[in-house]
């Protein structure tokens, strides 16, 4: 590419994620306000994995993205120094290894990603080192699917009563990818059993559970997500466009 043609390129980018940003910003507030809440009740979060860091700082200086989320400890790393990450809160989404934990812990406020016990302690041990507080979602495999990471259903209530325990850390909430369906219904009956399962769990709420953050809902299905209870989703193609790997 020539440098005309970079310019070109960057600029025309630009300005589509600023004008898809606009687009979701308004579903995600007619959304929340169709399920009975306000607009600000409903945090967009920005994915940006594979995104260069021109892209992301654009996003965050001129159109007020203030949440983003990673899947790769070592690609967030990589990019983190050319970041404006000023008043950004970075959380990790992406299935996190326990040798990969101590590279993690201290870079985001939150893992939302926690998809075994194993992987919760070693976030508290490795938090406790370093001597910060660690954040972290439970991820639930909602569709009890073979090759997805997550908790089972059923298993989740008392992994919350052991992960509670453990110092360093404070489980805020829930995460979940559904599996991918055709039909509508089935799709929201998987969101509202996480709501389900998020509000039987903010009413145990012993000493280090802040449970206030249910994250699920990406580019194809935000909008039922914020519907059957959502408070955070999780938007990437849709802003940045679609990824190339
Ligand atoms: C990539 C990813 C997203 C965003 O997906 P899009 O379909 O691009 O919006 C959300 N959540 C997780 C866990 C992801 O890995």
């Amino acid at each position: 590419m020539t440098e005309k043609s970079l310019a070109e390129y960057r600029a025309e980018r630009c300005s589509s994620i600023e004008e898809n940003l606009k687009i979701i910003r308004d579903q995600v507030a007619e959304a929340a306000i169709q399920s009975g809440r306000r607009p600000e009740d409903v945090k967009l979060m920005a994915v940006t994995k594979t995104v260069e860091p021109y892209f992301i700082n654009y996003a965050i200086d001129h159109c007020g993205v203030d949440l983003i989320g990673e899947n790769r400890v070592q690609e967030f790393l990589g990019k983190k120094p050319e970041l404006h990450l000023d008043g950004v809160d970075c959380h990790l989404i992406g299935h996190l290894q326990t040798n990969k934990v101590r590279q993690i812990v201290g870079e985001v406020s939150t893992i939302q990603s926690v998809d075994s016990l194993k992987v919760a302690r070693e976030i508290s041990k490795q938090s406790e080192k370093i001597g910060v507080n660690t954040d972290i979602l439970l991820e639930v495999n909602i569709g009890e699917e073979e090759a997805k990471s997550g908790f089972r259903y059923d298993a989740v209530s008392d992994a919350v009563d052991e992960i509670a325990e453990l110092p360093s850390l404070t489980i805020r909430g829930l995460m979940a990818v559904p599996p991918i369906c055709e039909e509508e219904d089935v799709l929201r009956g998987y969101f509202s059993q996480m709501n389900k399962l998020y509000i039987d769990i903010k009413s145990k709420n012993p000493h280090n559970i802040c449970n206030n953050i249910l994250s699920m809902g990406m580019s194809a299905d935000y909008v039922p997500a914020i519907l059957e209870g959502a408070n955070l989703v999780r938007v990437g193609s849709s802003i940045f466009g679609a990824r190339v790997y």
